[in-house]
Formats: C-alpha cells, sequence, structure tokens
C-alpha cells in the first residue's frame, strides 16, 4: 500500500491531507503533529481562541493516522509511491538582547491559551508591551486591548509594515493603534527583564511582554537530510524539495526556487493543492495571485499582490478622507498590488485585475464610489 507521510499538522499538512482524501487517494496518509489535534493559526492572536480544522473523528472517518509526535529524523519514502511531505512551518525569531526569554511569543495554541489566561486572571488593565507591530503583533495589541488591557506597541518603524501593505495604509493603521488607547512607541529594545523593558534607554513597565518580531522557515529535518536549504526548504513548482524525488515540502517552511518566501495562510493551502497534484499525478493547480488578511480593532484589511513591484501608488479616501484602499501601479501603469481596509468584494475583484494585467484609469481608482464591478471596466 503506498503512502503519505506528513510531517507537520497546520494549514499546508492538514489542506494536503483533505485534498488526499476529496480525490480518493487510494494509500495510508499519515500525519505527524507534536501538539494533537490539529488547528489553524489565525485566530489566536485575533480572538485567543483555538479553533481545531476539523473534530478528532474526521481523521478516523478518513483512516487517517494521526500521530501526536515530534519527528527528529527524516523517515524517508520506503517504496517508489510513498511520500514525504515536509509541511514544518516556522519558528518565532528571537531577540538577541539581554533578558530575551522574558518575553513570550504567539505562535502555538499553548502560547494563546496561557497569554487569555494572564488577560483573564488580571482585575485591572493588565499592562502588556508588545514589541514588534507587524502582523501578529498589531493584531495582538488590538485584541488585547479590546479585552481591557492597558497596551503599549514598541517598533522600530514608523509605518511597520509598509512593503506588505504599501506605506500609506501602514502608516494610517499603526497611527489608529494611537486612537484606540493603545501607546506606540519608536525604539530599539536594547534590554528585558521579567517586569519591564529597556527602550532606547526608556523603561517600560509591563506584566506580560509579548516579542512578535517574525518568524523563520523550520527547516531542520530538510537540513539535515542534505536538502537544499536557502531562507526555507527550496522546491520546484511541484513542491519536490531540491535533492529527493520523493519528499515534497508545502506552506511556510517551503520557498519556490527562483521567488520570495511567503508565509501565508492562502499560499500555505496553494502549496498543499499543488502537492496532492503531484502525488496523485493530476494536472498542475493554478495558482492564484497573493492574497492575505488581517484583522484589528474590527477592521478587516486586505492586500492583494506584491507592493514591491509597484513603481507608483494610487489613494483612495472616503468621503471623510480616511484612506479607504491603496493601489500599486507599475511603470506602465499596470496594477500590480492593492491593500484595502473593509474592502468587502473589492479584493477579489481586484485579484482578477492584476491576474488580467489590467491599467484601470487612476480616476477611478482614486473615486469611492467606483465599486468592484466598474473598476474592471475602466482599463
Ligand atoms: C498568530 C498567527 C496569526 C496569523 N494570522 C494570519 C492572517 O491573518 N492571515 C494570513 O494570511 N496568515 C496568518 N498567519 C500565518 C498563517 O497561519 C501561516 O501562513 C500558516 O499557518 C502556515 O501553515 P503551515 O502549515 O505551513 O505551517 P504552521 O501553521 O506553522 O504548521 C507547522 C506545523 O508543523 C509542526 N512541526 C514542526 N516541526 C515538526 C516536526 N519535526 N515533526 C512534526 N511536526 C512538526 C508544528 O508543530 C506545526 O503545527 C498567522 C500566523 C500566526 C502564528
Amino acid at each position: 500500500m503506498p503512502s503519505v507521510h506528513i510531517i507537520g499538522g497546520g494549514v499546508a499538512g492538514y489542506t494536503l491531507a483533505r485534498e488526499l482524501v476529496r480525490q480518493h487517494y487510494a494509500g495510508t496518509i499519515i500525519i505527524s503533529e507534536p501538539q494533537g489535534l490539529p488547528y489553524d493559526r489565525p485566530p489566536l492572536s485575533k480572538s485567543l481562541q483555538i479553533e481545531p480544522f476539523v473534530p478528532a473523528a474526521w481523521y478516523a472517518e478518513h483512516g487517517i493516522e494521526l500521530r501526536q509526535e515530534k519527528i527528529a529524523q527524516l523517515p524517508l519514502p520506503a517504496a517508489p509511491d510513498d511520500w514525504v511531505v515536509l509541511a514544518t512551518g516556522t519558528t518565532p525569531e528571537l531577540l538577541e538582547v539581554p533578558g530575551a526569554g522574558h518575553a513570550r511569543t504567539l505562535h502555538t495554541a499553548a502560547d494563546a491559551a496561557a497569554l487569555a489566561q494572564a488577560l483573564d486572571d488580571s482585575m485591572f488593565g493588565l499592562e502588556v508591551l508588545v514589541i514588534g507591530a507587524g502582523l501578529i503583533g498589531a493584531e495582538f495589541a488590538s485584541t488585547a486591548s479590546m479585552l481591557g488591557a492597558q497596551v503599549t506597541l514598541v517598533s522600530n518603524s514608523e509605518a511597520p509594515l509598509a512593503p506588505v501593505l504599501g506605506h500609506e495604509l501602514a502608516a494610517q493603521l499603526h497611527a489608529d493603534h494611537g486612537q484606540r488607547g493603545i501607546r506606540t512607541i519608536t525604539g530599539t529594545v536594547e534590554r528585558i527583564a521579567a517586569d519591564h523593558v529597556l527602550v532606547d534607554g526608556q523603561r517600560l513597565e509591563a506584566e506580560v511582554i509579548l516579542s512578535a518580531i517574525g518568524v523563520r522557515p523550520d527547516t531542520a529535518l530538510a537540513s539535515a537530510l542534505g536538502l537544499e536549504v536557502d531562507d526555507g526548504i527550496l522546491v520546484d513548482a511541484q513542491q519536490r524539495a531540491l535533492g529527493h524525488r520523493q519528499v515534497l515540502a508545502i506552506g511556510d517552511a517551503a520557498r519556490h526556487q527562483g521567488a520570495r518566501r511567503t508565509v501565508h495562510w492562502e499560499a500555505a493551502m496553494e502549496d498543499a493543492a499543488q502537492a496532492a497534484a503531484t502525488i496523485l499525478g493530476a494536472a498542475p493547480v493554478q495558482r492564484s495571485v497573493p492574497w492575505f488578511w488581517t484583522d484589528r480593532h474590527e477592521m478587516h484589511v486586505e492586500t492583494v499582490g506584491d507592493f514591491r513591484q509597484a513603481a507608483s501608488t494610487v489613494l483612495r479616501r472616503n468621503r471623510r478622507g480616511k484612506l479607504q484602499a491603496v493601489f500599486g501601479l507599475d511603470a506602465h501603469g499596470v496594477l500590480v498590488a492593492a491593500s484595502m481596509v473593509d474592502g468587502g468584494l473589492m479584493a477579489k475583484a481586484v485579484k482578477r485585475l492584476v491576474a488580467r494585467g489590467s491599467a484601470p484609469s487612476i480616476e477611478h481608482l482614486e473615486d469611492p464610489s467606483v465599486g468592484p464591478r466598474e473598476l474592471g471596466r475602466s482599463d
């Protein structure tokens, strides 16, 4: 009986198992995941909730063996139609300052449960200090503040996330924290202690300190096996790890050769769909234009495409002058990226326009009364 052994039960690993079931894979499916029942990560910072993808019974029902184990050495495929799939995701980067061990991280269900407990236990506004205002830091700062904590958000930039969200929207969203009662501080962390953080010589008291300065791909198993690793496990278009034809790598741990590494939920799912196609010998999966979302202060922010390809930006403001969307255009006026707040159907429309290489008129892009459908007709 052929087998697929999936190492890691994050969204990539789980999606691959689901796709194999959906497409009637005839072999054995094994998922090794030390944390037990696979769960989704985005809710961890938005609501501190742990949401399994499906109940445990689903795995049993479909004959999937869910092993609660951390693989220390990669089990190589034993037969010509066996596959091993690395879906090991990322681990949080740690600050390299004295006392860094006093800071918590928010990456696992256990991290979220511990933070939820600390917020619950506090009678008065818990003093929370978040280091790093990227997607996870900003989301947790907003969640903790909504749950009654007194939050300080330390960032080394006035517009964190500018390269991914577009500068103008990134700056507005960061400034929004201040209007929602979060103290924002721009500076460099020098030292961390159990009850305070030193930022550019300023002592900031805190009961809970969270470090959210980014993640790095978990490539230990791949490296040990001699697979090619360079800012992620290098893979080809079929998700095959360079160095072994029956080892695939998917999700945040993998990087497509010649492309930038992504650490987003939808991209991890697309990798999984492609891995299923490779295993089943099916036609390659059509990749969509990159997309991710983030939620903070009850705002739903979506980004489509890649602002690094933009030569100029066009801003769309609502009638009160607040920025609603930023569109990124290349040197020929072709739409290559967009970020929007509470955009409704706009993100889907923009995805189509970017995929088509459209060049919508600047007047239409700027005009808040031009809806998603009309935008597509303006180039
Ligand atoms: C708090 C938080 C909020 C997020 N919010 C968003 C969002 O709003 N939008 C968005 O697009 N993305 C978001 N992301 C990113 C998104 O969740 C990731 O892109 C996605 O989880 C990647 O999936 P993955 O399966 O590749 O890796 P992971 O989800 O990291 O899963 C990897 C799994 O592999 C397991 N593993 C590692 N090593 C081994 C081993 N040796 N043996 C067995 N198992 C192993 C780990 O235990 C882990 O469960 C968020 C991430 C976090 C942490």
